[in-house]
């Protein structure tokens, strides 16, 4: 890191610094300009320290030289990483489809659906069994018994799923019924939850907070794979802004930079990301061609006895032809669904 120092600074303030910097294990190196003196600072972690040495008297700006993150970094890992999940390859030339009901309801509703989205094409089953509501009084999910419905599902269509986790104490019975791990935008620097299902092996689906920097969401995939599971892919869902036309604003943004920034793959969902079924199609095919690895889509087939998100939920029949304009997308941007 470089700490330039405050103009008029004298030599014991300096030295003083010096000192400070030594007693953290790390070595100064001052150069005098003709108007500023900077000192590099080399060894241990660019924010470790950081704020201690920002604190000290005659320092007025602490410059880190490398990422707040590493290990998600494409510095890290130049290559693509690609993870398999029960077979379906997340990350490669595949554009992986990820669709089912916001919150399981009925075992009925839930078979019916997996059914038709294994039909359409799609490649994994989501369903909420703890569900992240805003309103305390809203439908909170039907728990382990989702979980059991989940697993059915899986077993019927061969569909992996795919649910949230909101708690730490939810890590090991959602692992036991799970193929994917959700981190809800909620949840996204729950960094305590986060250190948890690091320590787990299934694979987890980061999603963005809904104020998050593209920066804080790196760092809470950090959190996760520098716990030793590096099976984490990231999820934009929208950000809030000023608009209110739509439920969140999606960031199309996010998709190439986060391409840019890390190895590790990133998927889009635009059903809250819009909230609004009408126009949830049109930003996924943006999606893909905005090169996201996969995309994520609430269906329901009576959205009318949904239990969350209804008014934002494809029918079936609407998800088989969005499928059809994804795979023409997916096709123009040279992979396939
Ligand atoms: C969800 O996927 O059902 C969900 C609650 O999403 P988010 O955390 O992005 O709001
Ligand atoms: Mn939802």
């Amino acid at each position: 890191m470089i700490i330039t120092l405050k103009s008029g600074i004298n030599k014991a303030q300096v030295d003083a610094i010096q000192k400070s910097i030594k007693k953290f294990g790390l070595t100064p190196h001052v150069s005098h300009g003709a108007v500023r003196t900077i000192i590099g600072v080399i060894g241990g972690n660019d924010y470790k320290y950081k704020e201690q040495l920002e604190a000290l008297e005659g320092v007025e700006s602490v410059t880190p030289i490398l990422k707040p993150y590493k290990l998600v970094s494409r510095e890290f890992r130049k290559d693509d990483t690609v993870i398999d999940i029960k077979g379906v390859k997340l990350g490669g030339q595949q554009v992986a489809i990820i669709a089912g009901p916001c919150s399981v309801d009925t075992k009925e509703n839930l078979l019916l659906c997996a059914r038709a989205v294994k039909k359409s094409g799609a490649h994994f089953l989501r369903g909420g069994a703890y569900k992240p509501r805003t309103s305390p009084y809203a439908f909170q999910g039907h728990g382990e018994t989702a979980l059991k419905y989940l697993a059915e599902a899986r077993k019927a269509t061969g569909l992996p799923v795919v649910t949230e986790v909101m708690d730490t104490r939810q890590v090991d019975i959602v692992c036991k019924y799970a193929d994917v791990l959700q981190i809800g935008a909620r949840n996204a620097q729950n960094f305590d939850l986060l250190r948890e299902v690091g320590l787990c092996k299934k694979p987890v689906m980061l999603k963005r907070g809904m104020a998050n920097t593209i920066e804080e969401w790196l760092m809470s995939a950090e959190y996760i794979v520098s716990k030793g599971n590096s099976n984490v892919f990231f999820c934009e869902r929208g950000i809030r802004s000023f608009e209110t036309a739509t439920r969140f604003t999606m960031d199309i943004n996010a998709i190439p930079a986060i391409k840019h920034l890390t190895h590790l793959p990133v998927i889009i969902d635009p059903s809250h990301g819009v909230g609004v079924r009408d126009y949830i199609g049109a930003i996924a095919l943006a999606g893909i061609a905005a090169g996201a690895d996969g995309v994520m889509v609430e269906v329901h087939p009576k959205p009318t006895e949904a239990l969350s998100d209804g008014p934002q939920a494809l029918l079936p029949v609407t998800f088989d032809a969005l499928m059809n304009d994804m795979r023409k997308v997916a096709f123009a941007v040279g992979r396939t669904i």
